[in-house]
């Protein structure tokens, strides 16, 4: 089974109202070489557009691994707010 076919199962409460992701310093984050967080998150989450040098965080589709949390220090990530994020129901 293909990682895409398991994303389909898992399902999600979405907080339409605030992001649980962000970056601590845009500038420092522009600098980036290699941008680790676009490759590493198994939800492909970050994307980043050279050409408006501006990173991409598609949060509502987050696992909550953690791991991005350990390839980058200007990444800001804290749980959902309560009743909201992912759900493993059916995964
Ligand atoms: Fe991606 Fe995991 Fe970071 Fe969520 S916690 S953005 S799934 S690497």
């Amino acid at each position: 089974m293909r990682i895409e076919d398991k994303l389909y199962l898992v399902g999600y409460n979405v907080d339409e109202d605030e992001s649980h992701i962000g970056v601590s310093d845009p500038e420092e984050c522009k600098k980036c070489q290699g941008r680790p967080c676009t490759y590493i998150c198994p939800a492909g989450v970050y994307s980043y557009d050279d050409k408006e040098e501006k990173l991409s965080i598609n949060y509502d589709a987050c696992l909550e691994c953690g791991t991005c949390r350990i390839v980058c220090s200007f990444i800001t990530w804290k749980y959902p707010r309560g009743g909201f994020g992912v759900q493993y129901k059916f995964g």
